[in-house]
């Protein structure tokens, strides 16, 4: 409906250009005839000016038409801040979280604004502190959704959320996100140090060149490759003389700073499409060594990498297919061990 509107304006607008160009042709074309009939210009002139008008009324067509789209760019970018800004805050009750309280999802629906098919349908779902879930499904099945759900950056449009005991429809963000660590596909690339671009996840904790090394090592990068010439110094930015960084590189320093951030639940939300399967499968065996003892929840279309966790959930068009171990799905026959059976070819390696 407001796209229809909107695409009505634009033809009102066009509309309105072309009439106001088509009047002020005809009105010059009329005066000229009059000129040219009195004798007032000779017909050469008519034509030569006439020619210089059209070609003058193209550039202010032109100039206006390239002006007013970046007005209505400009407006919309200014609407949705608005709309961002009106947003009502989450009341904040004094609530406190429970760093064993786990996560717990009971008849949990989502859509998105503007949408009327659920993302997420009917989800009952209950973590443990100290476990590691992967989330896995094909694209399109949810994964994301449901990680934001878990994170409380989403509230439910039906059925409860409770993270740490909080409910996340009561609970202010403030409380929410203290403790949890998420990384996210659309992660930041910060034009800042190496050493900054990893400390900046947790401002509240005095910088630990010690711990930074570690987080880095973690995500198999080391300060003292050749590539960081100025050690957790090098800038991670050609703007200021430093470095630019591959896709898989930069994945790896986000999921380091999501390490490095004081936290009891972690998050990955695929932040690993650039790393190819075998180094994301080393990575991840390495992930759920430092997330031992957190709830650890991993967003994945890999399956390769869904084995290190304690229990795998299968998405399909938003609902739970399966759970269980890796083991068990592949018993099962359904949809996991399909999807299994299709990746198969990137794992035969390591799999035997
Ligand atoms: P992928 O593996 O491609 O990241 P996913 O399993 O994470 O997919 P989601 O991104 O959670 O799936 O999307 C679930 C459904 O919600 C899809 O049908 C998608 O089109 C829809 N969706 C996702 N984001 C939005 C949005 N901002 N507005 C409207 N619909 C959305």
């Amino acid at each position: 409906d407001k796209r229809w509107k909107t695409e009505k304006r634009s033809v009102r607008i066009e509309l309105g250009m072309n009439s106001i160009t088509l009047s002020g042709y005809i009105s010059v074309l009329m005066l000229f005839v009059y000129f040219t009939m009195h004798g007032k210009i000779s017909i050469g002139s008519f034509a030569a000016i006439f020619a210089s008008i059209e070609v003058m009324f193209l550039y202010l067509r032109t100039m206006i038409d390239q002006q007013m789209s970046g007005v209505f760019n400009r407006g919309g970018v200014i609407k949705n801040f608005t709309s961002f800004l009106n947003y009502p805050e989450r009341s904040s009750s004094n609530e406190v979280k429970d760093p064993m309280g786990g996560i717990t999802l009971s008849g949990v629906s989502f859509s998105y604004p503007g949408t009327d098919t659920p993302s997420i349908n009917g989800i009952d779902l209950k973590v443990d502190a100290g476990e590691t879930i992967a989330i896995v499904g094909e694209n399109g099945a949810g994964k994301s959704t449901l990680i934001r759900l878990m994170t409380g950056i989403y509230k439910p449009t039906e059925g409860t959320v409770h993270i740490c005991k909080c409910d996340t429809r009561k609970t202010s963000m403030r409380v929410l996100f203290q403790g949890t660590s998420g990384v996210f596909q659309n992660y930041q690339r910060y034009k800042l140090s190496l050493k900054d671009n990893i400390a900046i996840s947790d401002l509240g904790k005095a910088e630990n060149q010690e711990d930074i090394e570690k987080c880095l090592r973690e995500v198999g990068l080391e300060s003292k490759q050749p590539d960081f010439k100025d050690g957790l110094n090098t800038m991670l930015s050609t703007e200021f003389e430093g470095i630019d960084l591959s896709g898989g590189q930069w994945q790896r320093i986000a999921i380091a700073r999501g390490i490095y951030r004081q936290n009891e639940v972690i998050v990955l939300d695929e932040p690993t499409s650039a790393i190819d399967p075998m180094e994301e499968m080393r990575l991840y065996k390495s992930f759920s060594e430092i997330s031992h003892g957190k709830l650890a929840v991993i967003a994945t279309h890999r399956l390769g990498s869904a084995r290190i966790a304690d229990r795998i959930v299968v998405l399909d068009k938003g609902s739970i297919a399966e759970m269980g171990t890796h083991e068990e799905l592949m018993a099962n026959r359904g949809k996991y061990a399909e999807m299994f059976k299709k990746q198969a070819s990137w794992y035969e390696s390591v799999m035997q």
